[in-house]
């Protein structure tokens, strides 16, 4: 929130201070409004399985009491739903702790070839089971950038989540650092999947809080609308955005430039 005052000796009433009063209203109505929209959708977001999990509880104190078979279905049910609470608060809380934080300091350093080496190790497990091979591609000397390494290993986590979760079927997924051509001072990471893509319509939407491409393989899978969204807000802090490149039936590539670490 800013506050407006004259200038000593100014005129309140001059165009060009009302102007400027104008214009800090609206910014301030239209924060004030994606702070409203942000608590109704994650009140939304909470309620829906948590609805599920009350309906859950009252039938299996009262229809389902002794029916052993129901009971283990329900459960499971539940379990899912009281993990996806638990995904979402995560979530939130990530958001809200980066959104509140200022740019990263010109002194924060991390190394994207380690971080994505790291996050190849990790997923190597899950990833196999859902029949996909990671692999890392390093077209640089060193991967030191300006950055800082816990949230920039959250950015690639994220999308090579989902790049399991959306591009099954797709065979490989690579993380990669690379020069970018006519810019020295800068790296490329990018994360590439070969899976169904994403249609052209929905990839301005895709950074927004709790959007989902609705399709039918992309709602089943679990997630919160929120992962990208982090990923906007972290890259935010650090000067730079999410570039997005999709082909149906081809692949994705999401792709960070960031600057290069000075020596
Ligand atoms: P979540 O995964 O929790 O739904 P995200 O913000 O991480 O939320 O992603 C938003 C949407 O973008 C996903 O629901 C999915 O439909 C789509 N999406 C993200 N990554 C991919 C991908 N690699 N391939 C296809 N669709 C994707």
């Amino acid at each position: 929130q800013v506050d407006v005052l004259p200038l000593p000796g100014a005129d309140a009433a001059t165009p060009s201070f009302l102007l400027f009063l104008m214009r800090d209203k609206t910014a301030e109505r239209s924060i004030e409004k994606m702070r409203t929209d942000f608590v109704a959708n994650a009140s939304h977001e909470l309620r829906t399985p948590l609805a599920s999990l009350i309906g859950f509880i009252e039938t299996l104190q009262g229809p389902a009491r002794n029916d052993v078979a129901a009971r283990e279905k329900f459960l499971n049910i539940m379990r899912e739903q009281a993990g996806r609470m638990s995904r979402l608060i995560d979530d939130l809380l990530s958001l809200s702790r980066i959104e509140t934080k200022p740019r990263i300091d010109a002194d924060e350093r991390a190394d994207l070839a380690v971080i994505l080496s790291s996050i190849c190790d990790a997923m190597e497990k899950r990833a196999a089971e859902a029949g996909l091979a990671f692999s890392l591609q390093l077209d640089t000397e060193s991967g030191v950038v300006n950055g800082n390494h816990d949230e920039l290993a959250q950015v690639f986590a994220n999308l090579a989540e989902n790049a399991v979760k959306y591009a099954g079927g797709g065979e490989k997924v690579v993380l990669g650092v690379r020069p970018v051509d006519r810019e020295p001072a800068l790296l490329e990471a990018y994360v590439q999947d070969f899976g169904r893509g994403i249609p052209a319509e929905h990839v301005p939407r895709l950074t927004e809080r709790f959007y989902r491409v609705e399709d039918g393989a992309a709602s089943k899978a679990a997630g919160t609308g929120l992962g990208l969204s982090i990923v906007r807000n972290i890259l935010q802090r650090h000067g730079t955005r999410l570039q997005v490149h999709s082909e149906a039936g081809i692949g994705t590539v999401f792709s960070i430039r960031l600057r290069k670490a000075s020596q």
